[in-house]
């Protein structure tokens, strides 16, 4: 059965931590491939600040998973418009590929937001989760009284990176690199679509 991993996220930018993350759960749990989903609006933060535009965003992550072997960026909800959910996106790619086991790969700080999902169990039903650990957030207890007791759910390691995109944004408006954060094919996407306003 093949296995594919689903790992969400705004990517506003992509940094080393996501791709950390994407290839140790590959390799965690022998996935086929890992598909980077860029979120059209992400519902989260729609209203709170000022989001990327998608387009760019995808852009980014094509390129910083260009040269990384069963990493791979997905348009799905960016072709898909509005509102990004996820229950949207599993059911699409069930649909899509009925036998695909599939994997939804999630860090740390998001497992403890599942309650507030769209559509929760739709999600529950469709796939198995992934939890990583991220430096900030409790790492994950899967027993019984945990918070993914009602999941088919597994926890993975990665070596712990305290990045995040709220950082790096931070950095880029404030004339600090972001070198070795984010791949290098990656910054050369955000220097040529103008992004974050860095080097400015
Ligand atoms: P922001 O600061 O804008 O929220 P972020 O760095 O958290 O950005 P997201 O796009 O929100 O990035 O996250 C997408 C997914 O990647 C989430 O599941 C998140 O938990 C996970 N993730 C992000 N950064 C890390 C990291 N450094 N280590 C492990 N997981 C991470
Ligand atoms: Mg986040």
């Amino acid at each position: 059965m093949v296995r594919i991993g689903i790992f969400g996220g705004t990517f506003d930018p992509i940094h080393v931590g996501h791709l950390v993350a994407a290839v140790n759960a590959r390799h965690a749990l022998g996935l086929d491939k890992v598909l980077m989903v860029v979120a059209n609006e992400p519902w989260q933060k729609v209203g709170e600040r000022a989001v990327t535009p998608a387009r760019d965003r995808l852009a980014v992550v094509e390129a910083a998973v260009a040269s990384c072997e069963g990493i791979e960026a997905s348009s799905i909800e960016v072709d898909r418009g509005g509102v990004s959910y996820t229950a949207d996106t599993v059911e699409e790619l069930r649909r899509a590929s009925p036998d695909t086991h599939l994997y939804l790969v999630v860090g740390a700080d998001v497992v403890g937001g599942l309650d507030s999902w769209e559509r929760l169990d739709a999600v529950r039903s469709t796939v198995t989760l992934v939890a990583v650990n991220r430096p900030g957030a409790r790492s994950v207890e899967l027993g019984p009284d945990g918070p993914l007791s009602a999941w088919r759910a597994v926890s993975i390691e990665m070596p712990a990176l305290e990045i995040s995109s709220t950082d790096l944004r931070c950095r880029a408006a404030t004339g600090r690199p972001l070198d070795f954060l984010v791949p290098d094919a990656a910054i050369r996407v955000i220097r040529e679509r103008g992004l974050y306003a860095l080097d400015r």
